[in-house]
């Protein structure tokens, strides 16, 4: 059976950035809307040969009441499905209320995660993305979807776990 890893976090962290450089292509829909991915979406990826499928997940109005919970539901679905977990976040912005309640649903699956602190375009967001130590999941890997920076990396540590 091919591995899934399944892609978490709030809107706009960069998921579906994310998810297409992993997949080397621009197939998962980026958006600069929050909440354009639906609900989850499978994609078949391969990094030193090895298969897996990545679900990108998403689908949420940021700006409806109760948007946390709601993220953290969406994540619990995903996660349940999947083998490893890669949680995404904001290394600009830090940890929000809606990283926490996800952290709650990692937490409590037991699956393997991966914390990708995104966003971090150059070496000065490197401590932005230390301070993402204290989601309490253990070591941010700093990555830059958007150009690429520390993602493979990143894809040797999810090969590692999943
Ligand atoms: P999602 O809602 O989590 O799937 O986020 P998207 O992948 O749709 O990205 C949301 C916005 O963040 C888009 O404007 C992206 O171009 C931007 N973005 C994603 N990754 C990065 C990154 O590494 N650096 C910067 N500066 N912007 C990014
Ligand atoms: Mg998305």
């Amino acid at each position: 059976r091919v591995p899934v890893l399944a892609v978490v976090g709030r809107p706009n962290v960069g998921k579906s950035t994310l998810v297409n450089r992993i997949l080397g292509r621009r197939e998962a829909v980026v958006q600069d809307v929050p909440g354009v991915t639906r609900d989850r979406v499978a994609y078949d990826a391969l990094w030193n040969g090895r298969q897996f499928t990545v679900v990108d997940t998403g689908g949420w109005d940021p700006d409806a009441r109760g948007m946390a919970e709601r993220i953290a539901a969406q994540a619990e679905v995903a996660v349940s499905a999947a083998d490893a977990v890669l949680f995404v976040v904001d290394a600009n912005v830090g940890i929000t209320d809606a990283d926490s309640e996800v952290v709650k649903v990692l937490r409590r699956s037991g699956k393997p995660v991966v914390l990708a602190a995104n966003k971090v375009d150059d070496e000065r967001g490197e401590l932005e993305a230390a301070a993402l130590w204290n989601l309490g999941l253990g070591e941010p890997f700093p990555v830059s979807a958007l150009h690429g920076r520390g993602s493979g990396d990143l894809l040797d540590i999810i090969l590692d776990v999943l």
